[in-house]
């Protein structure tokens, strides 16, 4: 029977009811015909007969299981209209978004090379607006094919429908507890193409800027590179955090980020001591300032260092040994034992600093 546990970066979760791996878009379809979205009510409760899986690299889901379907879309294809300065990259649900971005570089594109090593799916990409490095994909992102299971039929959105913020979009919005309405089948960029002349967009993020030889504070167009050296340099970074896959170190089977970094009023943030990162985010809703901390560094100063937690679960689970933000199975862990790391280092904030710190992952039969 197929588990969870060996179809998810975190390494944990039971079995599912039923397992289809969907290799065409067509077979996908026929399987999402079968499974219109349930109510609102049964779909926050958690009784959706269906799960859509990409690459398992954002999803916790419990040692119980899932009694129902899991579709895995497993389809690829990637394929480019060129123009003298633009490229319009076409890219099918499944394809790895590694790959992906590894295409688009191989290709003199510019837009997706911050964000590589992210795992996962290019369909998943637009789900949470995926980000790293002060880029993220709703700068590139086009529109989207998607099969909009509400309506039983196929749609566009377009960048602008999607409704892109901070680690969010209509697709999150309108997913519940792992229900989504849209299933993405393909995504397309809009992403820039000179040939091997082709610079990167312009570095936004200051440690990467660094170690590219590039003055943080420039203007834009003198914060770009070669293509290939800002792909090999956040590959780098990335690994020194363990935020690239690599199956013989334990720092990487987890979801990534377990938390999202807080977005809270200015004056909540007036309180924290003066070392605590904060950057603008914005305005609220009344008006009021808005200002995005650093999960990381709260829960770091909040007593919960890099491995902490192995004490918790018997060595089971822990914070990761290079970064406070990623709950890791250290290769025995179950589903409970990354839950019980990432509660107590989410309660160990609220108590020091009064943060509410909410979990980046679907989860999936279970809660923090
Ligand atoms: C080591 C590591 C590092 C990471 N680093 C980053 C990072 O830097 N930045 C970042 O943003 N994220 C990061 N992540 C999180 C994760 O890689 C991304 O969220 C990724 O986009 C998830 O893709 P997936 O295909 O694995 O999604 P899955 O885990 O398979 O699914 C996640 C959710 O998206 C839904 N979903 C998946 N595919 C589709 C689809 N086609 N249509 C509709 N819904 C869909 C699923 O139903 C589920 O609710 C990291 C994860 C790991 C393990």
């Amino acid at each position: 029977m197929t588990e969870f546990a060996e179809n998810t970066t975190a390494r944990v979760g039971g079995s599912a009811g039923e397992w289809i791996i969907a290799r065409t878009e067509e077979e996908a379809l026929a399987v999402l015909q079968q499974h219109p979205l349930p109510t609102q009510e049964q779909r926050a409760a958690g009784q959706d007969s269906l799960l859509v899986l990409g690459g398992g690299s954002n999803l916790l889901v419990s040692d119980a299981g899932f009694g129902g379907t899991v579709l895995q879309l497993a389809f690829t294809g990637i394929s480019a209209e060129l123009s003298p300065d633009t490229a319009v990259v076409t890219v099918a649900a499944g394809a790895n978004w590694d790959r992906t971005v590894a295409w688009t570089v191989d290709h003199g594109c510019s837009g997706l090379e911050a964000l590589s090593g992210i795992p996962g799916s290019a369909g998943a990409t637009p789900v949470q607006n995926v980000g790293a490095y002060g880029a993220d994909v709703s700068q590139t992102l086009l529109d989207i094919r998607a099969w909009d299971r509400a309506a039983g039929e196929l749609i566009t959105l377009e960048a602008e429908q999607l409704e892109f913020g901070y680690r969010n979009s209509l697709l999150k919005r309108t997913t519940l507890s792992g229900s989504p309405r849209y299933v993405v089948l393909s995504v397309r960029f809009a992403l820039e193409h000179r040939g091997e002349e082709t610079l990167s967009a312009p570095v936004r993020y200051g440690e990467l800027a660094r170690s590219l030889g590039l003055e943080a504070n420039a203007a834009e167009d003198e914060r770009r590179a070669p293509l290939q050296d800002v792909r090999a340099k956040v590959l780098a970074l990335r690994a020194g955090k363990g935020m690239v896959l690599d199956d013989a170190d334990p720092d990487t089977y987890s979801t990534g980020s377990f938390f999202t970094n807080p977005i809270v009023p200015a004056s909540a943030a007036a309180g924290l001591p003066e070392g605590a990162p904060r950057f603008p985010a914005g305005q609220g809703e009344s008006g009021e300032e808005l200002v995005k901390l650093s999960a990381a560094w709260l829960i770091d100063q909040s007593g919960c260092a890099k491995g902490f937690g192995a004490e918790l679960t018997g060595g089971r689970a822990s914070l990761s040994t290079k970064h406070t933000l990623a709950v890791t199975n250290r290769g025995t862990a179950s589903a409970e034992d990354l839950l019980t790391v990432a509660r107590a280092a989410r309660d160990a904030v609220k108590e020091r600093f009064g943060v509410e710190l909410r979990p980046e992952p679907v989860l999936l039969g279970c809660t923090l």
